[in-house]
């Protein structure tokens, strides 16, 4: 593995009532460059926080069965991308959540019904990626149940294999970050961009594109179990410890 960072991008949110202007625009730059992100498609939204103009369902199916034979990866992003309640879940990423908490029967009916609606639209996927980055141990249960061993999500900065899943990192946002070894992948969510963030964007794509990978790239690549397993514990007690002092800090300050 060379010393030099390879990159993956991921593009969150996609559903039939998505930005279009600037999904359409970001997808056919990255067709013709050959660069194959991975995409979080929400199988059935109902989050009308980033609504814009729905088109018809098939429509939208055809969209994602076409970026998938285009070689880009199609991960599960949740059920209905509605927020349940305002727990961190595993990673601790945000304070929302559309799983953590829930029973495992709650959370494989979503779950569940989410890849039968994959299944059902010709769309084939064993990549998870969480609504908000949040996700618990029961989520992991469910996922395993129904074939997905893939994780999205991680702040190790090399992908590594944990309780039965394939972890790979997603570290940075609308960002690259020179100069680090490892595998980044960038997350970026079109909904909410305005022309002058798509062109900065695709600027830094353009400067970047030697590093960029797509996961079929990656996805043989892992460290030790026993390096996985104390970095992702290592990642999250320092992360706990952070927040930890940022509310003794809130407290005395
Ligand atoms: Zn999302």
């Amino acid at each position: 593995m060379k010393r030099k960072g390879k990159y993956l991008l991921r593009l969150d949110d996609f559903s039939f009532d998505c930005n279009w202007k600037y999904w359409d625009d970001i997808l056919s730059f990255l067709i013709e460059l050959g660069i194959k992100p991975i995409i979080a498609v929400i199988p059935d939204n109902k989050d009308k926080e980033d609504s814009n103009n729905p088109i018809p369902i098939l429509e939208f199916w055809n969209k994602v069965r076409y970026y998938q034979s285009k070689g880009c990866t199609i991960a599960l992003h949740g059920e209905n991308h509605l927020k349940v309640n305002d727990r961190k879940g595993i990673m601790r990423v945000t304070n929302a959540s559309e799983f953590v908490g829930l029973s495992y029967d709650v959370q494989y009916k979503k779950i569940s019904n989410g890849i039968n609606i994959f299944r059902n639209n010709g769309v084939k996927t064993n990549m998870w990626i969480a609504p908000f980055h949040s996700f618990d141990y029961t989520t992991l249960k469910v996922l395993k149940k129904v074939g997905i061993n893939v994780i999205s999500d991680s702040y190790s900065t090399f992908p590594y294999y944990y309780k039965g899943f394939y972890w790979v990192g997603c570290q940075l946002w609308d960002r690259f970050r020179k100069n680090r070894k490892g595998i980044w992948t960038i997350c970026y969510h079109p909904n909410v961009w305005d022309d002058n963030k798509l062109n900065l964007i695709k600027d830094d794509i353009l400067k970047n594109i030697d590093n960029i990978v797509g996961f079929e790239d990656i996805n043989n690549i892992k460290v030790s179990s026993f390096r996985a397993i104390t970095t992702h514990k290592i990642v999250i007690i320092k992360y706990q410890f952070k927040s930890f002092l940022k509310k003794i800090y809130k407290i005395l300050f």
